[in-house]
């Protein structure tokens, strides 16, 4: 009896690595970084992928209880090598991840900083969230003749926007967690060019600066880069939980497979994870105003 279909027609793991592959070079990544296939038979037939950032308990269960052959992460699973895959210690929820994958016959890929500079990358997909015209790269790679790859984005609004207006509008487009966004800066500033890098991005406030964008969204902004950053005037910063300004990058990710799905007759399924893995599950406001004190009368 023929097989129906879309059976016949699944790909292998390593044909849709190849794909993948070709949207984000893994050459393009850092030499620190671990990208690539993290466990999978490249022989194995994918029928259904799904799309995350982390690839953490809640993304696996997820992937199992969807039945999908292959869950592609934007983070590394072990960035630093491991001896062990065993399911036990301090690291043991990556050895339960790998064990919970193979047991269920499920890849896993990564594709982490190769798709941060890739273009279409992470932080276009970020600026897109945030309904920016990205104009080009904020770190561009000098090994792209196009001068679209590289690291952040310059963007514009479409329309013109204060802070206040910008802020509303990221909060309406970057997907919800406890930590929201945190603002430095004045509400009426005008917004005319943005720096987003989804991720961390406080190591790239000189490109920033000298891009001369009036705001800086991205994530994992510390005390001094920040306070610095404002002493000096502008830009004026906005920080987003580091899983909301990458999870744009799932759907952009979903949607380039679809189409190379329906480009080979692959019938794909692509599925984008809503788990929020971020991992800050709540903000309280404190309350306590602090007073000087000894100040002369
Ligand atoms: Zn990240």
């Amino acid at each position: 009896m023929p097989a129906p279909p879309a059976e016949a027609a699944a790909p292998a793991l390593s044909d849709v690595i190849a794909a993948l592959d070709a949207l984000w070079p893994p050459e393009l990544a850092e030499s620190w970084d671990a990208v690539g296939l993290v466990c999978g038979d490249p022989a194995a037939p994918v029928s259904r992928v799904l799309f995350a950032v982390d690839p953490v308990r809640e993304v696996v269960d997820e992937a199992v209880r969807i039945g999908a052959d292959l869950l592609v992460t934007h983070h590394p699973l072990y960035l630093r090598g491991t001896t062990t895959v065993a399911p036990v210690g301090p690291a043991g929820f990556k050895g339960r991840v790998v064990h919970d994958l193979i047991r269920n016959g499920i890849g896993l890929l990564v594709a982490h900083t190769n798709a941060d500079r890739a273009d279409p990358g992470v932080s276009d997909a970020l600026a897109a969230a945030l309904d920016l015209r990205v104009t080009g790269p904020l770190v561009p790679d000098p090994a792209d003749p196009a001068g679209r790859r590289g690291l952040g984005r310059i963007c514009e609004p479409l329309v013109p926007l204060t802070l206040a207006g910008f802020v509303e509008q990221a909060a309406r487009g970057l997907p919800r967690t406890a930590a929201g966004l945190r603002i430095a800066g004045d509400p009426d500033t005008p917004v005319r060019t943005v720096a987003v890098c989804g991720g961390s991005g406080d190591s790239l406030f000189a490109e920033v600066r000298a891009a001369g964008a009036d705001v800086f969204l991205t994530a994992d902004l510390r005390h001094h880069p920040a306070s610095e950053a404002r002493q000096s005037g502008a830009p004026v910063l906005v920080d987003a939980a580091h899983w909301a300004t990458e999870w744009p990058w799932c759907v952009q990710a979903a949607g380039q497979l679809d189409e190379i799905s329906d480009r080979h007759g692959w019938a794909l399924r692509t599925h984008v994870s809503g788990a929020v893995t971020d991992p800050w599950t709540a903000q309280a406001p404190s309350t306590h105003v602090p007073s000087s004190s000894g100040a002369p009368r």
